[in-house]
């Protein structure tokens, strides 16, 4: 089956140009284009090409490998992936060159290396194959120093002082873990080769390498505590991860007309919809036909880049979806979700979309995140969170599990901190996500299991019961006993754990370097503690059951099964000692701790100033996120709103005016108090504008790198977002006042449902 293109319908896609001029032409404009949008079918065919057939095809993976290098060469990249061996050099010449020809048959012009510098998104330069400097025509060249080393002139990356202290260069370097793809474009294929980023003196420039050396940490205590159990087999252990993805997506037409969403990401004005999200009928809704071809394409092009997305649906809010991948090993996970949501912006945009990635781009309903689904697993693949048949007796799942309760506990500041972002400062604690405090969910089964450990009482719970449907037909359903808790921030699924509190917008990078070091330090911890039980002689059962007693009774008070929304909670997590770090300038400092300082150094995860210069940045960008989004609150405000409210103003006065003279004597109380209500809010609005316009001159001069640093974010959290939200509310009061031709933002009830 073959599908025609709409391109001649997408020409429909301009906008047309009859609209009456006036201030809200951009916005009525934007409406009417939005009516005719057509589904854009591309030329995709599972029918002659099957998933299975195009997965992959744009990857030099294993398989590829395995076909186009000499034996010897395949062997030491296996070796090199599987057991973490250096690659000869002379044999990255070899893999660089058949990675060229590949690529080369496959369309490709150009190479780069492709990484996630600090600033959290990816990075490219790119450079051609082509020789310049041959006598007899165009040479094309690709050799394993190109391949191993890139030295990007970097210097315009954020370093956070530590580029300066040591090196002025950054250099790329080859992560043979994560395949190399080719990127698709209108015009052009480019060899993308997954990097990290480091100085000469080798300092993380990005987020890959941290995450790279948590997994070494990891995998070397768990192992150690495997062992310590008595499974002496296991030699490397993996973590797993999947990261369901929220995004939005609106008509094009509507993001043209809002400056705020252009450059901030979110709507900074907007009245909430009369129809929000209270009705329920968007989640798992049958999903509309321009937004499934645009789903389809994105996954259609994911496939062919190895990336295994699974689910799609209709999230909560109005235009609200999630995509969800098969999970993979971390590393990999984590570089597929980076390429996912490119490749989601850029195919939204050929559908005539704009996907929005921001944390709460629409106030009043839902906010997006990203479930971080994590897990370790042996090198044999046995899920090492997966409980066996006898919950009570899995002595190893038990053992891990208390591990990872530990380590939330013990390390829970550090966990708000890694997903700490101006953008999740608008979703955690709003109720509709988990909320800033840290908890683990467990589900009553297994909460039962562990109360029993510590009570030393023997469980009574079966696991495995089954739900009756009440329909005689239908067989029994297996009862779930991780029954779903959709409010807890950290939660045990079955076999994974799933930490919900991840932004949307944000690389999962950080919060998977900080989950894996500190799960590390509890393997660790344990390992010792059942090292010097066992020494005491005796049972080794006996050893590792005092312990976990012991663990799980220190760290129960992490455990909450109930509302992680609900008020009480709140009371409750206060008086277990359980912090509630509320916004990001209260967590981030929490990074430099010496807690912190010494847990990432003992493992080599990061040194000191490392962390020091991510924290530096991490304030700096939220300090200039703010920044951002004041000064287009303060423009748009200015520039847009005041003017549709003036002319409105005038209007009625205008009206009030006439009509006296037309008829006189008449009353006109109504229409003068409306006229009142306008002329008050312009009044405010003009002087929340200058409140928060003043605002910006006050914080000039602290603008270095020390302490005043976190002072100018609690600034930008006390001061200029509290300003910022003024203007809002008296903007968002007369939106809902104003002659509706005259206002110039697309509304939310448009930009939320007409797609
Ligand atoms: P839900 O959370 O909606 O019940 P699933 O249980 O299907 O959905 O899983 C959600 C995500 O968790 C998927 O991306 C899935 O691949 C991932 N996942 C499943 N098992 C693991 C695991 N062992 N480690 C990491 N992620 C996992
Ligand atoms: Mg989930």
């Amino acid at each position: 089956m073959t599908y025609t293109t709409h391109h001649e319908k997408r020409s429909k896609y301009h906008v047309s140009k009859d609209s009456n001029s006036g201030l809200a032409n951009g916005r009525k404009r934007a409406v009417a284009s939005v009516a005719d949008r057509q589904p854009l079918s591309t030329s995709i065919d599972y029918a002659s090409h099957p998933v299975n057939e195009i997965f992959g095809s744009n990857v030099f993976n294993r398989q590829t490998m395995r076909a186009l290098l000499p034996k010897t060469v395949y062997k030491a990249v296996v070796r090199c992936l599987d057991h973490g061996e250096q690659l000869d050099p002379a044999m990255a010449d070899t893999v660089a060159n058949a990675m060229k020809d590949w690529a080369i048959a496959r369309g490709a012009t150009h190479f780069t290396h492709w990484f996630v510098p600090l600033h959290g998104y990816t990075a490219e330069k790119h450079d051609s194959f082509l020789v310049s400097n041959v006598d007899d025509g165009a040479v094309l060249e690709f050799s394993g120093k190109n391949l191993v080393q890139g030295e990007p002139d970097a210097s315009s990356f954020p370093s956070g002082g530590i580029r300066s202290t040591f090196e002025a260069r950054g250099y790329t370097g080859w992560d043979p873990s994560s395949p190399a793809f080719l990127m698709d474009s209108a015009n052009g294929r480019t060899l993308c080769i997954p990097s990290v980023f480091c100085s000469f003196s080798g300092h993380a420039l990005d987020v890959k390498t941290p995450l790279l050396r948590s997994l070494e940490a990891i995998s070397k205590s768990t192992v150690r505590l495997l062992h310590a159990l008595g499974n002496k087999e296991v030699k490397r252990v993996n973590c797993t991860v999947g990261p369901e993805q929220e995004y939005f997506l609106i008509d094009e037409a509507f993001y043209h007309a809002r400056p705020d969403i252009i450059s901030a990401g979110r709507a900074l004005f907007g009245a909430r919809p009369p129809k929000g999200q209270e009705m329920e009928d968007h989640y798992w809704g049958s999903i509309r036909e321009r937004v499934l071809a645009f789903m389809m394409d994105a996954e259609h092009e994911l496939y062919r880049l190895g990336v295994p997305v699974k689910t799609r649906h209709n999230e909560v809010a109005p235009a609200q979806f999630e995509v969800a991948p098969v999970f993979e090993s971390s590393n990999l996970a984590t570089d597929h979700n980076m390429l996912l949501m490119e490749v989601f912006r850029k195919t939204a945009q050929k559908h005539g979309f704009r996907c929005l990635f921001h944390e709460k781009p629409f106030s009043g309903v839902n906010g997006s995140g990203k479930h971080n689904n994590w897990s370790m697993a042996d090198d044999q693949g046995n899920n090492l969170l997966e409980p066996g048949e006898d919950t009570q007796d899995n002595l190893q799942f038990l053992v891990v599990l208390a591990a990872v309760i530990r380590a939330v506990d013990k390390y829970a500041k550090l966990l708000r901190a890694s997903i700490a972002t101006a953008g999740n400062d608008h979703r955690l604690g709003a109720n509709e996500a988990p909320p800033a405090i840290m908890s683990i969910y467990l589900g009553d089964a297994l909460t039962k299991v562990v109360d029993n450990i510590i009570s030393g009482k023997a469980s009574d719970k079966k696991v495995g019961a089954t739900v009756r449907s009440g329909v005689s037909m239908l067989p029994d359903i297996l009862k779930d006993d991780s029954d779903r808790n959709r409010t807890s921030p950290f939660a045990f699924t079955g076999n994974k754990f799933e930490f919900r509190a991840v932004g949307s917008s944000q690389s999962v990078a950080m919060p998977n370097t900080v989950l894996n070091t500190m799960v590390a330090d509890s393997m660790d911890y344990l390992a010792d503690e059942i090292d010097k039980a066992a020494k005491k002689g005796g049972d080794l059962k006996a050893a590792i059951n005092s312990v976990l007693v012991k663990t799980l009774s220190d760290h129960k008070r992490i455990l909450f099964n109930g509302d992680n929304y609900s008020e009480q909670w709140h009371e409750e997590a206060s008086r277990r000692g359980l912090a509630n770090l509320k916004n990001l300038p209260e967590a981030l400092p929490v990074l430099v701790e010496a807690e912190a300082k010494e847990l990432f150094s003992r493992y080599d995860v990061f040194q000191e100033d490392e962390l020091v210069s991510r924290y530096h940045i991490l304030l700096e960008n939220y300090c200039k996120t703010i920044n951002v989004e004041s000064l287009l609150t303060s423009n748009i405000a200015t520039t847009m709103i005041l003017p549709a409210a003036i002319e409105y103003q005038t209007r009625l006065a205008t009206a009030i005016v006439q009509t006296k003279s037309a008829v006189g004597g008449i009353n006109l109380a109504h229409q003068e108090n409306m006229l009142k209500d306008v002329s008050d809010r312009i009044a405010r609005l003009r002087t929340a504008i200058e409140v928060l316009d003043m605002l910006r001159h006050e914080q000039r001069g602290e603008d270095h790198l020390d302490d005043e640093h976190t002072a100018e974010a609690r600034f930008y959290q006390q001061r200029v977002i509290p300003a910022m939200n003024e203007v809002r509310t008296v903007a968002d009061e007369l939106e809902l006042m104003v002659d509706d031709s005259l206002w110039p933002l697309p509304k939310f009830r448009e930009m939320l449902y007409i797609y």
